[in-house]
């Protein structure tokens, strides 16, 4: 629906899920994509298929929870394309459900380490270079679980509140220099994260698509007065 012809889009978590979904929704967009997952193979078959349909992508090996490969990557894609214009946070990962008084502090950081302070990482870099171009739209991957809890996922569900947290701030910090942050929640959606794992309590599953129509729509001028909202992507899970 909408023209990214000229502008860069960069996405994490870009090889499966919601955020190949986002990637191929900016590319047919006619946006220079910036592809980015540490899944290598996956990432290079994604990446391969999206260049073969004729877009230009540059993919990017990088795990989102490593400052310098995530500081690299910006880098890369300002080199490549010359500006970062859209940028989805999305790269995440779900652990198994336990307890709290049973979950390892080793495991937290694990959690808070890609979900979280991925998130931070990157959004860092990409301020960084979207207030020297004075432009620029970030939207950030939460969750139902940014808005109520979930049992049994105290990590995952820390994080995803952070996000709020961070996209709210960041957004305050940067409407007034041209640069919007806010963040999609979706509920429970069919990807490879959550196969096999849950099913939905009520009504249907929401595709990776749907989820990436929220990006590409908040990302675009169309939705240039929406700054630090979360939107939940979740056919009426939080409203109950
Ligand atoms: P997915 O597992 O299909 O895809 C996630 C992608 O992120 C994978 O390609 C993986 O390799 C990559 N990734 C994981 N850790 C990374 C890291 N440290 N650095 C770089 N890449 C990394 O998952 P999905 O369901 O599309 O989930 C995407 C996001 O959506 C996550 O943040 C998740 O928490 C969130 N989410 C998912 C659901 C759901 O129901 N699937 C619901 C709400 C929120």
């Amino acid at each position: 629906y909408y023209d990214y012809s000229g502008r860069t889009a960069f996405v994490t978590g870009a090889a499966s899920g919601m955020g190949l979904a986002a990637a191929t929704g900016f590319a047919q967009a006619g946006a220079n994509l910036v592809m980015v997952d540490r899944n290598e193979e996956a990432l290079t078959r994604e990446a391969q298929q999206l260049t073969n349909a004729g877009h230009r992508v540059l993919p990017v090996v990088c795990d989102v929870s490593k400052e310098v490969e995530v500081e690299q990557a910006v880098q890369r894609a300002v080199l490549e394309f010359g500006s970062l214009d859209a940028a989805f946070n999305n790269a995440g990962i779900q652990a198994n459900a336990t307890d709290l008084a049973d979950t390892s502090l080793e495991d937290y950081d694990v959690m808070l380490s890609v979900n979280l302070r991925g998130v931070f990482a990157c959004m860092k870099y990409q301020l960084a270079q979207m207030r020297k171009q004075g432009s620029g739209s970030i939207v950030n991957n939460s969750s139902l679980g940014g808005f109520v809890g979930v049992p049994g996922r105290s990590p995952y569900l820390a994080a995803k509140h952070g996000i709020h947290g961070l996209t709210k701030t960041a957004g305050l910090e940067y409407a007034a220099r041209g640069i919007r942050v806010n963040a999609v929640a979706p509920g429970i959606i069919d990807t490879p994260m959550v196969a096999g794992m849950m099913q939905a309590e009520k009504g249907r599953l929401g595709t990776p698509e749907e989820v990436a129509a929220a990006v590409l729509w908040l990302c675009s001028d169309a939705a240039s007065f929406v700054v630090g909202h979360v939107i939940a992507v979740d056919g009426g899970y939080v409203a109950r």
